[in-house]
């Protein structure tokens, strides 16, 4: 997907605002990816989650993310564990980082 169609999604899915979404903070992230850190997750309509990394979302939007006004921040933990069965069958490289793994291939923190 390309950046305005995975933005449009993005949007669609947050009623429109970064505001509506969940911050993962993988501040201390294990995998020694030191470009990993804040991540912007919703979920589609499905329930599967969706994940944009913030510097790729404040580079195609021009906004500036400010994690305190998430609905909610949760940590790579809470995030592994509230979606551990659908990441065990879409997670394949067990040294990277889960995050990373999923974010959409244009987002350029995708490793
Ligand atoms: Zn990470």
């Amino acid at each position: 997907m390309q950046n305005q169609n995975l933005l449009y999604q993005f949007l669609s899915l947050t009623c429109g605002s970064w505001r509506n979404a969940f911050y993962v903070d993988c501040i201390d992230c294990p995998y020694e990816n030191s470009h990993c850190g804040g991540h912007l997750l919703t979920t589609d309509a499905e329930g599967v989650p969706f994940i944009l990394s913030v510097p790729y979302f404040e580079e195609i939007t021009g906004d500036k993310v400010d994690k305190f006004e998430c609905a909610a921040i949760i940590t790579k933990e809470a995030f592994e564990s509230l979606f551990h069965r659908w990441l065990s069958w879409n997670v394949t490289k067990p040294k990277e980082c889960s995050i990373l793994q999923i974010l959409p291939e244009a987002d350029n923190h995708n490793p």
